[in-house]
């Protein structure tokens, strides 16, 4: 049984401690950052199995997100872009809908008008129009309510919300009530209109591994894993006390209530299979979805997004449910969208996620306070939305508070 000291000790490397981390360490403050798992990253890692890339749960990073921006060097991560629209099957049809300036082949479905009335684009126009300009504080101070609640009185229609907004959404919020805040909706619409959700060529656990690798090399500790944390000291599994100015709890919210006391969150799960077809279903980087609403949410070709996913030749195909099923049902269903036979398609690896994402019921608070006591803060993406941007945004903002408090100390 060890003692340690440092200034902060932060307590989980996933994006939000490895955020803090970041900006503590350009300010000068030595930190440690202890990490239960064997590699850094949290919900954002990647396994390479037989050549392929398989993210731990398909999620895709936009670009244009802010606290990506500030902290991440997007050019290194070589990002392969996902046309900004959506291929939207049902029993007899597969549409394309999308930006049209960005994906001009959209037009004809567009204009055929199966899914979206002209009235529908029109309501469409004018809710991304408003949500794309000023600022993101106004869409953080308007009153909230649920996403569903947003589309209705955007003046979609009922069809426009079950065939093509319900499939979408609910794989980004991973539920399917659109249950979620509607601020969270605007501010991820916002980023969809600004920037093409895209993935790194080495997969999306490589956006973690890029800032651990601006750290000192001694700053991040695996297989470490914290049972007790109190202002100034934390106790790991292992019998080592770890002393420290200032302790920053960067854990998953769950994790956050038992060692620091916060809420717990209610989570959103989901499961991801990934199958290895003979040759791609479909040659185009895009997101499919069903608009008889499942049970597959959302699949890609993946490797169409990025080649750098499959060995040469070959081709992965990523499916994603708000349950698990079994794997011919997923099969079958992925026969139906591609219109193709996915029987024999060998599946690569499920990975079933009971913890995906805090539920964020309206009204959601985006900033919560990240300082809980003298020398205790918490950060991670139950303290701002439940995503890439929210964990990182949040592990900016408790950095920022312990070096007010205790920068001038250090
Ligand atoms: C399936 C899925 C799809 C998603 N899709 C998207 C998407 O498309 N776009 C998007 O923006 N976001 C998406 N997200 C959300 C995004 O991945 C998360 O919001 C974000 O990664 C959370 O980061 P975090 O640092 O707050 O928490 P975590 O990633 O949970 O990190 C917490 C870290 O703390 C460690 N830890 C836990 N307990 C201890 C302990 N006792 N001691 C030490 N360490 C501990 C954990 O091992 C982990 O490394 C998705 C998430 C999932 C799961």
């Amino acid at each position: 049984m060890a003692q340690h000291e440092t200034d902060v000790v932060i307590v989980g490397a996933g994006l939000a401690g490895l955020a803090a981390a970041t900006h503590l360490h350009r300010a000068g403050v030595p930190c440690a950052v202890l990490e239960a798992d064997d590699d850094v990253g949290g919900r954002v890692r990647t396994d390479v199995v037989d050549g392929f890339r398989l993210d731990r749960g398909f999620q895709i990073l936009n670009p244009a997100y802010p606290a990506v921006r500030r902290l991440v060097d997007v050019d290194a991560l070589r990002l392969g872009r996902y046309w900004r629209a959506v291929r939207v099957a049902d029993d007899d049809h597969v549409s394309l809908l999308g930006q049209p300036l960005d994906v001009p082949r959209a037009l004809r479905d567009i204009a055929a008008r199966r899914y979206l009335s002209a009235k529908d684009l029109a309501a469409l126009a004018a809710l991304s129009a408003r949500v794309a300009a000023g600022p993101a504080k106004a869409i953080v101070d308007r009153e909230d309510r649920t996403t569903l609640d947003e589309l209705r009185h955007a003046g979609l229609s009922e069809r426009a919300v079950r065939t093509v907004f319900r499939p979408f959404l609910s794989g980004v919020f991973l539920e399917a009530e659109l249950s979620t805040s509607a601020r969270f909706f605007q501010l991820v619409w916002r980023s969809f209109l600004r920037s093409a959700p895209s993935l790194p060529a080495l997969g999306m656990g490589e956006l973690p591994r890029q800032l651990a690798r601006r750290l000192p090399t001694t700053a991040v500790h695996l297989d470490t894993p914290v049972e007790e944390v109190r202002p100034g000291a934390v106790r790991t599994a292992g019998g080592d006390v770890w002393r420290a100015r200032a302790v920053l709890v960067a854990t998953d919210g769950s994790t956050a209530a038992r060692l620091a006391g916060t809420p717990e969150p209610r989570w959103n799960s989901g499961t991801t299979w990934y199958f290895a077809p003979p040759r791609s279903p479909l040659p185009e980087p895009v997101i499919v979805v069903d608009a008889r609403g499942g049970p597959i949410v959302t699949t890609s070709v993946v490797s169409e997004v990025c080649p750098t996913y499959a060995p040469s030749d070959r081709a992965l195909v990523s499916a994603s449910a708000l349950t698990s099923l079994p794997d011919a049902e997923v099969r079958r269903a992925l026969g139906r969208l591609y219109r193709t036979d996915a029987a024999g398609w060998p599946l690569l690896g499920r990975y079933e996620i009971a913890r995906g994402l805090p539920s964020m019921p309206p009204p959601h608070d985006i900033r919560r306070d990240v300082r809980l006591d003298d020398g205790l803060y918490v950060c991670g993406d139950h303290r701002d939305t439940s995503s890439l941007q929210g964990a990182l945004a949040s592990g900016a903002r408790a950095a920022r508070a312990v070096l007010r408090e205790v920068g001038a100390r250090v």
